[in-house]
């Protein structure tokens, strides 16, 4: 929304940091489009757990492709994943999710121009009007996030890895549930995840489908029977 107002005409829009690892930098004197990013303020239950006890929001800035130069970047084709099949799927994905302390929420517009986002702190967001196959992916690549990558623990990967190591357990995830999954190699190629990169992350990529492997256990073994 807010992007829509001082940039009408962008195309795609990511941070810095997300450029970067793009492999494109900001062109000098470009001007960022402010966006409003939450910020989870921590402090401690009656209880003296942690917790979030506030949301405050704060200014982020994100760039244009237009004001970046570098690296070409994949041809932006996205196939769409559709089926009553997985309309059902995804509804029994968000309630393994949820019960899982997870909360996922619709939304029509995302920050980053994303199809999902995953903020660390438990907090998954969905894009409105995607097909369910589609969605099915991101939610599983944003559960990925939540699982392996909490907001404390963000600053110690680099963007590639946390895309590489959570695009990577959803096409596992995706291939057990029998959910194609065919815009993950444009989405690794956006990253420049090499077949050396996702070596490199092969540990933790095993370490996260064993784990969501076991959330959605029952959803697999409904499907099979
Ligand atoms: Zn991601």
């Amino acid at each position: 929304m807010l992007i829509a107002l001082q940039r009408p005409d962008a195309t795609r829009v990511a941070g810095y940091r997300a450029w970067q690892a793009m492999g494109r930098q900001i062109t000098k004197g470009a001007k960022g489009i402010a966006i409003l990013c939450p910020a989870p303020i921590k402090g401690k239950t009656e209880q003296g757990d942690d917790a979030v006890i506030a949301l405050r929001f704060r200014t982020g800035w994100v760039f244009d492709q237009a004001d970046t130069t570098g690296d070409d970047l994949p041809a932006l084709t996205v196939h769409a994943v559709e089926g009553e099949r997985y309309a059902t799927l995804l509804r029994r994905l968000i309630e393994i999710a949820e019960r899982g302390g997870l909360r996922v929420a619709f939304k029509d517009r995302l920050v980053w121009d994303a199809n999902g986002v995953s903020y660390g702190d438990g907090r998954i967001e969905l894009k409105r009007g995607n097909p369910a196959g589609n969605l099915c992916k991101t939610l599983c690549h944003e559960i990925a996030h939540e699982r392996m990558h909490r907001a404390e623990e963000r600053r110690t990967f680099t963007t590639q890895q946390i895309e590489c190591q959570a695009e990577a357990v959803a096409y596992c995830l995706c291939a057990t549930l029998d959910v194609p999954t065919p815009n993950t190699p444009t989405y690794l190629a956006l990253y420049k995840v090499s077949r050396a990169t996702l070596a490199a992350n092969l540990d933790a990529i095993r370490a996260g489908v064993a784990a969501i492997m076991g959330e959605i256990a029952p959803l697999i073994d409904a499907e099979a029977a």
